[in-house]
């Protein structure tokens, strides 16, 4: 009895930490949207068969006073859980196209913008506008711009989600299906949505070169695109071993640490500087 009490405290005791741990978060991830602790990172993305960057996928960071850089997949989750993801993808969406048309590199360096969106941001009547009033400041077609949505993401919202999409990829939006192949109705999305990317989950990726179940699944995407007229985009792409595998399969596009890491737009301005300058050594 005693023992078990005792246990039964300490484990009182441990949940209400990661309880108030996870409240001061929430608590400190309110205050940084308002703060502008918040910042975005670019991850480029490749045809490596013709030597060109064909996009960049947005990524958000947050820097935090104390506990430094956080990761988006600890605090995205509580944000879509907490209703702060709207202000979120705002922010970011609002903030990258601010930052490369400052720097005069979209439309000229960078054709294609992707930024991850959530079920969440497809809620209620205003998300279309809200979609509408981000973009507004583009000084271009719409077409630079994509969205990434994964599958979970889709279902939980899906009619929603339809209707939001519909409207923005007639004004030339791209929709692109994320982490594709690890949700639940992989194929009744694709046919639901007005979708024109898949990209294949890092999971695929990882160990494509020595398991024959995972090499089979990716064919097997590849060839279902390839039917569809959908693009392709292998994520997670570390080696070069995997990078040849996936271009012997068909793959045509590559993002990865291989190429390139997540990175911030003054390194983005000096990565795109350098690529070019190789670019025109070799020609
Ligand atoms: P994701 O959209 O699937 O993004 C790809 C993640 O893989 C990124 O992690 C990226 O840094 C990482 N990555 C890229 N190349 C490699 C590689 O070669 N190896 C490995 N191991 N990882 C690689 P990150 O930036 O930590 O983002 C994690 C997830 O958080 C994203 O997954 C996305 O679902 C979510 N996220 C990030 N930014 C946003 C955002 O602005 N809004 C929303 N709603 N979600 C976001
Ligand atoms: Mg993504
Ligand atoms: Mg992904
Ligand atoms: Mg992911």
């Amino acid at each position: 009895q005693q023992t078990s009490r005792g246990s039964y405290k300490l484990y009182n005791a441990e949940l209400s930490a990661i309880m108030s741990n996870k409240a001061r978060l929430l608590f400190d991830l309110k205050a940084a949207i308002e703060k502008r602790q918040l910042s975005v990172v670019y991850q480029p993305q490749f045809c490596v068969q013709e030597n060109r960057m064909t996009g960049l996928e947005v990524l958000v960071r947050w820097n935090h006073p104390e506990r430094g850089v956080i990761s988006p997949a600890e605090f995205i989750p509580l944000a879509e859980q907490n209703s702060l993801i709207c202000g979120i993808t705002d922010f970011v969406m609002r903030q990258a196209i601010d930052e490369l048309t400052e720097h005069g590199l979209l439309y000229r360096d960078v054709q294609r913008v992707s930024f991850n969106v959530s079920a969440a941001d497809f809620n209620g009547n205003e998300s279309c506008d809200r979609f509408l009033a981000n973009l507004s400041q583009l000084p271009g077609d719409w077409s630079v711009i994509e969205l990434e949505l994964t599958e979970s993401a889709a279902l939980l919202n899906l009619e929603g989600v339809r209707q939001v999409l519909e409207k923005l990829t007639a004004k030339g939006v791209q929709v692109s299906l994320d982490d594709f192949g690890t949700g639940y109705s992989s194929l009744n999305t694709l046919r639901l949505l007005p979708i024109q990317e898949v990209k294949i989950d890092q999971s695929f990726v990882k160990d494509i070169v020595q398991n024959k179940q995972d090499a089979k699944l990716v064919k097997t995407i590849l060839a279902m695109a390839q039917a569809l007229h959908l693009r392709v985009v292998a994520e997670g792409v570390e080696t070069h071993a995997q990078a040849n595998y996936l271009m012997t399969a068909g793959c045509q596009e590559f993002q990865g640490f291989l190429y390139a890491r997540p990175m911030s737009i003054n390194h983005l301005i000096t990565f795109i500087k350098n690529l070019k300058q190789r670019q025109r050594a070799q020609s």
